[in-house]
């Protein structure tokens, strides 16, 4: 059975220095895993997917606009992938089992086509990856959890704010949702 992978929100606005809303040096410790899962799935045909935060600058209706900074505005710098992900996303975006898609909220399957991308795949088994480990990639998890999917955490390639988040976060996939926290 095919796999996917997803990697959420690993945009410069999340994980460069000079990000808007950077995690910082955890965030940017994971780069390495993070592109070795991603073309490892790629290689074995499986899929990789890109969920990815969009914002509209100043979005008076956006929830997030009372909650953080501006961030991921489209066709900005801090949109795009952080590290050798960008030019590996540009090298490999043309092919099926390559996709990125934008989304507004934390989950990836909020408002996405991503649950019925997978199950046109006949995708069960998906690995999640990316930041921050205690909000997209746990409301994520969440999701898919909700929607019955099998889910493994890589925690070498999820990064968040501080050790307490990624702690807790880390406990939740396990304990809560059932995951295999490798
Ligand atoms: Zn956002």
């Amino acid at each position: 059975m095919p796999k996917a992978l997803l990697i959420v929100d690993y945009t410069n606005d999340f994980v460069a220095p000079a990000g808007k809303l950077t995690a910082g040096t955890p965030a940017q410790s994971i780069a390495p895993a993070i592109n070795r899962l991603a073309e490892a799935f790629r290689a074995q045909q499986d899929f990789v997917f890109l969920p990815t935060d969009l914002h509209v600058a100043g979005d008076p209706y956006h929830p997030e606009t009372k909650l953080f900074p501006p961030h991921n505005e489209e066709g900005t710098w801090g949109r795009a992938y952080y590290g050798d992900l960008e030019p590996w996303y540009q090298q490999h975006k043309a092919e099926t089992n390559v996709q990125a898609f934008p989304k507004r909220r934390y989950s990836s399957f909020a408002g996405t086509p991503l649950d019925q991308w997978l199950r046109e795949r006949h995708v069960t088994d998906l690995h999640i990856v990316g930041v921050c480990t205690d909000i997209c990639v746990l409301h994520t998890a969440i999701d898919a959890y909700n929607l019955g999917y099998t889910i493994t955490i890589h925690s070498d390639a999820c990064a968040t704010f501080n050790p307490d988040g990624q702690n807790f976060a880390l406990d939740h996939f396990k304990n809560v949702l059932g995951a295999t926290v490798l």
